[in-house]
């Protein structure tokens, strides 16, 4: 059998063994050798940012882990479920509500009653899904009666947010309502002066509107709404030019 017999030969091996790709060598030893760095420098990128993809869904768990077994304040003895949030964990956006509501309680996802099937239009017709962006509120267990989160509760359970926005590293931050943006921003500015505006929350370009429960409950703040849906989206395109 001669040379080219052999390699086809070999690549008919790899197919019968189910085998798509060629197998490729240690590229960094074979880089190193050659002075061409290039081919091992974007194995090596590769390697990393699927790793680093994996670790971040698996610091989120770890993370909704510790929410699950979260005592820290009063919230956790009449919770149903805790509701850590979902979404993408590599988001660009990053939305910030203020605590789940009963429909969330009771089946431990964020944004799933009527003021979470609103948001999901909004995002489509902004040309986004909920795989697109990460949904989470303040605090991860629901306030009886949905009352306001009071600033004890905020501040107990903010690690868990803190540590959740370190993880995904979102490009934008954008708070849902008067609650998230106050708590998060530290703040008693009015919601409708924080809006139009770029924040920062631990160096994030942070904007804020109005919840949706707020759009059900007043039809005239869709337009406003909307307009800060086109604002952060604008802004993080910015954002990205400058990358
Ligand atoms: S609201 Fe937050 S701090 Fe309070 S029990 Fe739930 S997870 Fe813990």
């Amino acid at each position: 059998m001669n040379r080219q017999d052999k390699i086809i030969e070999y690549f008919r091996y790899l197919k019968d063994v189910g085998e798509n790709e060629l197998p490729i060598p240690d590229m960094a030893e074979s880089g190193r050798s050659s002075g061409n760095t290039s081919q091992s420098e974007y194995e090596k990128n590769k390697r990393l940012e699927l790793s680093d993809y994996k670790s971040k869904s698996q610091r989120l768990n770890e993370i909704g882990n510790e929410i699950k077994n979260c005592q820290n304040c009063a919230l956790h003895k009449s919770r149903n479920n805790t509701v850590q949030g979902m979404g993408n964990p590599d988001a660009d956006i990053m939305f910030i509500g203020e605590a789940p509501g009963a429909e969330e309680d009771r089946l431990g996802l964020p944004f799933v009653g009527r003021a979470g099937k609103l948001l999901d239009k909004i995002l489509v017709a902004a040309g986004l899904t909920r795989d697109d962006v990460f949904i989470t509120n303040i605090l991860k267990c629901r306030p009886p009666d949905n009352r306001d989160p009071m600033p004890a509760e905020q501040i107990k359970c903010m690690p868990f947010l803190i540590r959740q926005i370190e993880v995904i590293e979102p490009k934008i931050i954008c708070c849902l309502g008067r609650i998230s943006a106050q708590g998060i921003l530290k703040t008693k500015i009015a919601l409708g002066k924080l809006r139009g505006q770029v924040h920062s929350f631990r160096g994030i370009p942070l904007i804020a509107t109005y919840h949706p429960a707020a759009i059900l409950r007043n039809d005239n703040l869709k337009r406003p709404t909307w307009d800060d849906f086109q604002f952060m989206l604008k802004t993080l395109e910015k954002l990205k030019e400058k990358e």
